[in-house]
């Protein structure tokens, strides 16, 4: 072992190892001078270490005062007891320093474009500055707790495939394109100039073609990519685990699935999350809450009232009622009355403006107060249908009614939209990381107040409860969706997904492909999409047929999925399976909003890498050998 080399991790000294010389290596995280000391806290990834330099070895003292942020150091010295009243309790290493005896700089730096220390009220560097320099940034604690939650949570996933009998296996990157509802990210052939082959969206395929090759547990925690307009809960390249089983049904998946849920949950974050999940089907999801993910942590359901808006006077509802296929639904905002001006009601008001987001040509409301029924459209509405209303939707005074008249779509869209910006802005719940820095606030108030008193407080750390977390099945969605703007069907979920059993004859005819529900599930976690999956078609006939309702002629689906339709034909079991968006659960374990924030070297919102400047041009030579021309 070289002489600098460190027999200790900054995070691993205590009380017992004083009077042993160790030495430490690590980065300067901040220096302090007091007279004649020189306070150096030394970081790595285990934790921090407070070194001190003594002004009795003068040279030694003076180097000390002249380390700058981040050098990278080696230091051995003598370990010692903190003076009492300065230990630290919210470090490990708290009641112990390093008193220096010999210092090598291994490294040193200039000034870098930005600190990594968290000090409570300390605001982060821009987040653009952050990813050009993600270097930098990986090296903030913070960070670091992310990023080794997140590796604990593959563990956790790989310890329980394999305990669940599921074998890991690798399948291409370089593909076929295989349809998930998103623009592929193509790579040039050099070898066939004028070819493609097209990264994968997911395994789908793949995942399929191992049923039928008899691996009937597969799992992977695969690399996915989709060329999609980003949003804060996306990124074009994002992680999924992968699980495909043969001769299952649908409860078997959704089994398994809620028990490596749970086992995560303890695992990671020492929540025991309650099982089975609820579950909703589609349509109740939609016409309830407006969303086929749904966040049930709080109520706000949606009620439909077509019947009592037409029998008022209410013209415009009942001119949106003529639209076939067109209804009348409320929200009863408890209580909200107050919260509430008339003025943010008022077309081009806060709320409206929500619903207008989502299509919606208008919001009507009511407000009930002093027993009345108050507002501009009251009027419309006899005192028998007043007492309709107010039964229907469970009126008492100080309630908001919301009102939405259009097509069903948007009539969903729009007050599902509603429901949470409701929730939000009446604190119907609370997210745990926000009741967290309460906690944190709180803490540390009492760590400074014991200080004060010359004793040391330990604070407690914060434990997430299982009422943070609603987990939720939706079930039964319709096979088939229609695309209003290429006048067709498409697939709600992918091509490859099972009609269910009973359905199965309206596949014959087109005009009752609208019934035609899907053996496919999503798994919803507060309110975000975290797992999709379904039954697979496994019969050659029937994924023909689909390919056909879905626009594609027998030679083009043989000339795409020829490889799977022969598959299908040679002896392919029943089978299916699910993903689970790993991102956005480490994203939810961790207590961020920011999918950027759980992913090492992430994209920005425009989908480019900031640190290497990716995507970008590359040599004519290179382009020439791929036979790709420019513009
Ligand atoms: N391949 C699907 C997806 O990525 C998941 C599945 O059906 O298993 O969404």
């Amino acid at each position: 072992m070289a002489e600098w080399q460190r027999t200790h991790t900054c995070g691993q000294l205590r009380t017992e190892h004083v009077g042993q010389t160790v030495t430490l290596n690590g980065w300067v995280l901040i220096t302090r001078t007091y007279g004649n000391q020189v306070f150096v806290d030394l970081r790595d990834r285990y934790g921090l270490t407070q070194v001190v330099f003594e002004a009795d070895a003068a040279d030694l003292f003076k180097e000390g005062k002249e380390l700058g942020r981040e050098w990278v150091v080696s230091i051995t010295g003598l370990v010692r007891n903190r003076l009492p009243g300065a230990e630290r309790t919210d470090i490990a290493t708290g009641t112990v320093e390093v008193e220096a005896k010999v210092l090598r700089v291994l490294n040193a730096c200039p000034q870098l474009p930005f600190s990594v220390t968290e000090f409570p009220d300390e605001e982060l560097p821009n987040e653009d500055l952050r990813l050009q320099y993600r270097y930098l940034d990986l090296r903030r604690r913070s960070i670091q707790r992310v990023l080794t939650q997140r590796h604990k949570v593959c563990k956790t996933i790989r310890d329980f495939m394999d305990a669940n009998g599921f074998l890991e296996v690798e399948t291409p990157l370089l593909g076929k394109s295989t349809p998930e509802g998103a623009r592929d990210y193509l790579v040039p052939s050099r070898v066939f100039n004028g070819e493609f082959f097209a990264l994968p969206q997911s395994p789908q395929l793949y995942k399929q073609l191992l049923m039928i090759s008899g691996y009937d547990r597969y799992f992977q925690i695969a690399r996915c990519l989709r060329d999609e307009d980003l949003r804060a809960d996306r990124q074009p390249e994002f992680t999924q685990l992968d699980v495909e089983m043969s001769f299952v049904e649908r409860e078997d998946v959704l089994a398994v699935m809620e028990e490596l849920s749970a086992d995560i949950f303890e695992k990671c974050l020492g929540v025991k999350i309650p099982t089975p999940f609820p579950r909703l089907s589609y349509a109740e999801a939609m016409a309830k809450y407006g969303s086929d993910k749904p966040d049930l942590r709080f109520g706000l359901e949606i009620v439909d009232v077509s019947d009592i808006a037409a029998a008022s006077d209410a013209q415009f509802m009942k001119a949106a009622l003529e639209t076939p296929g067109a209804v009348v639904r409320a929200i009863n905002a408890k209580g909200a009355a107050a919260t509430f001006s008339n003025t943010q009601l008022k077309p081009g008001g806060e709320l409206p403006k929500v619903a207008e987001t989502y299509k919606a040509k208008g919001l009507a409301w009511m407000k009930a107060e002093s027993g009345k029924l108050t507002g501009s459209i009251e009027k419309f509405f006899t005192d028998e249908l007043k007492a309709k209303l107010r039964e229907r939707l469970g009126v008492a005074d100080g309630d908001l009614l919301l009102f939405v008249a259009d097509k069903e779509a948007v009539v969903c869209d729009a007050l599902g939209a509603m429901r949470t910006h409701l929730a939000a802005k009446m604190k119907l719940y609370q997210n745990w990381w926000e009741e967290k820095a309460a906690h944190d606030e709180a803490q540390k108030k009492k760590v400074d107040a014991a200080k004060k008193r010359k004793e040391l407080y330990a604070p407690v750390p914060f434990q997430p409860r299982p009422e943070h977390f609603n987990f939720l099945w939706v079930l039964d969605f319709p096979m088939f969706g229609w695309d209003e703007e290429e006048k067709r069907f498409a697939a709600m979920h992918h091509p490859f997904t099972a009609p269910m059993d009973e359905d199965l004859q309206h596949l014959a005819k087109d005009e009752d492909l609208g019934k035609v529900r899907a053996k496919a599930y999503d798994l919803v976690l507060n309110g975000y999409e975290v797992g999709g999956g379904s039954i697979r078609i496994h019969r050659q006939d029937v994924q023909s047929r689909v390919f056909q309702i879905l626009g594609m002629e027998a030679a083009d689906a043989q000339a795409r999925f020829g490889f799977l339709l022969d598959a299908l034909k040679s002896g392919a079991p029943p089978h299916g399976g699910i993903a689970l968006g790993l991102d956005r659960w480490c994203m939810i374990l961790a207590g961020t909003t920011n999918i950027r924030d759980v992913i090492a070297f992430p994209k920005n919102q425009r989908a480019r890498d900031l640190m290497t400047g990716a995507p970008a041009a590359v040599d004519a030579r290179q382009l020439k050998e791929l036979g790709v021309k420019l513009g």
